[in-house]
């Protein structure tokens, strides 16, 4: 992409609204436009990036087995009902009535939605485990929307729900989704510590939250510190293994780490005094087994292996697919702006032209940007007439992992910059060099 072609909205004036350095980013760097309160608009290189999580949230989902879908946002008031939660809801849920006088609603959540597919088509206990999900807005009308995308009213959020037989098959969908959120988030970049949660209006008798250590986080957090040294890197996985998710399930359970809510404060005083840490979290997931809770009252039941009609199992598993675009913004960014993880960015690299106009400046440009393009990444080009300095300020900004500055002082040597955001180093190379080192970083090479 040429900036000179491209819809990117910077502020110069930090918006004064923004409390937390997410929001005053995202604002500033273009990437979303409040449209109401709680409700905003992903404008092109913020919408960049919601792609970016989502194509990860589905892929790690699809390896885990899980099938994806699409509900629609307005469900019908007469679901609820059934389950009892139409009334117990509360003012959170946005009601709305059609021509006809029907009672309508925007999803805030799915079960119910979810567990009439289930109940219309499936009838056999053959027919599971089965596990849905979709990627779809939602809408909770918080009494205090803020903070931007992180607690807004509509938000774009991964829900799946899955029904099984018995405890124990619904138990390991719990561990299936527990160990591929992992996944899902390190390949964001992103540091989520699981911990024991309350399982709140739900319901259910287990519940884990994945939190994002940050001073801005809403939750309060007590955590043994090793927990935050683990990582789960690239281990093979069978999803069908239920020992081997299970003992990755105890691994990562093992250290203390809760909530405020589920918090055991004899528990925790068992942590050795140097570990014991108290902190702020962002919970970015959270996954739930709740048996039959909605199965038995709305009539999801299999036939089982005696020809006996059971109520399914089932259990729901959320991701803040667009509060992880705060998220992540609050864990990597310094003083002058954003620093996107490699596997998120909304672009792979920078190219600043320092003069543009200069015939060989702009055809080094043109080289690496079309060089760039070859190796299937995306360089986002500066090719404004602007100042140096306001080409970097932007750069720094928007925060792209990598930045290659070319000037003819360099191509006098045949060199151009490449310079890591996250470390301010640079490096002097020859511009296929550049794009080489480009290409190899991101596993294009
Ligand atoms: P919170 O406690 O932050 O209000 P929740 O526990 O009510 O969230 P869940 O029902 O667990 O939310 O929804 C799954 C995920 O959706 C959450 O883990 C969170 O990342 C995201 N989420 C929930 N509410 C919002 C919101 N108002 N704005 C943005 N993301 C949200
Ligand atoms: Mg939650």
């Amino acid at each position: 992409m040429r900036l000179s072609k491209y819809f990117l909205p910077i502020l110069k004036e930090t918006p004064a609204e923004a409390q937390i350095a997410s929001h005053r980013l995202m604002l500033r760097s273009g990437m979303v436009r409040q449209a109401s309160a709680g409700i905003y608009s992903w404008l092109p290189m913020g919408f960049k990036v919601l792609r970016k999580l989502e194509n990860i949230v589905h892929e790690e989902q699809q390896k885990a087995g899980h099938i994806p879908l699409l509900m629609p946002t307005l469900q019908s008031a007469d679901l609820w009902r059934e389950s009892g939660r139409y009334d117990d809801y509360g003012q959170e849920m946005l009601r709305v009535t059609d021509r006809h006088g029907r009672d309508m609603l925007y999803g805030p959540t799915n079960e119910e939605l979810i567990t009439d597919i289930f109940r219309s088509s499936v009838r056999s206990y053959k027919d599971l485990p089965l596990t849905l999900y979709h990627i779809q807005w939602k809408f909770r009308d918080e009494i205090r929307p803020r903070f931007g995308v992180m607690r807004g009213r509509e938000f774009f959020m991964k829900d799946g729900y899955n029904f099984d037989l018995t405890e124990a098959d619904a138990l390991h969908a719990y561990n299936r989704h527990f160990v591929s959120y992992l996944r899902t988030y390190e390949r964001m970049g992103l540091k989520a510590i699981p911990m024991k949660a309350d399982t709140g209006p739900i319901g259910g008798d287990y519940s884990h939250e994945f939190l994002v250590l940050a001073e801005t986080g809403e939750s309060e957090v007590f955590y043994d510190a090793s927990v935050t040294d683990m990582t789960f890197g690239d281990r093979a996985i069978d999803f069908s293994d239920h020992a081997a998710l299970q003992s990755i399930y105890d691994e990562w359970t093992t250290p203390y780490a809760r909530t405020d809510e589920t918090h055991d404060a004899d528990l925790f005083a068992k942590v050795p005094g140097t570990a014991q840490r108290t902190s702020r979290g962002i919970e970015v997931g959270q996954i739930f087994y709740f048996g039959t809770k909605y199965s038995e009252p709305m009539n999801a039941v299999v036939i089982d292996e005696s020809g006996e009609r059971v109520p399914v199992h089932m259990g729901s598993h959320g991701i803040g697919v667009s509060r992880l675009v705060g998220a992540l913004i609050e864990a990597n960014h310094d003083e002058n702006g954003i620093i996107w993880p490699e596997g998120v960015t909304p672009f792979h690299a920078g190219i600043v032209n320092l003069k543009q106009g200069d015939t060989d400046a702009d055809a080094a440009c043109e080289g690496l940007y079309q060089g760039l393009l070859a190796k299937g990444l995306e360089p986002l080009y500066d090719d404004r007439e602007e100042r140096a300095g306001a080409k970097f300020a932007s750069m720094d900004l928007i925060g792209l992992p990598w930045r290659v500055t070319v000037g003819p002082r360099g191509l006098k040597n045949g060199v151009v910059e490449l310079t890591s955001r996250r470390t301010g180093e640079s490096e002097e190379m020859s511009p296929q060099a550049a794009i080489d080192r480009i290409a190899q970083i991101y596993g294009r090479a």
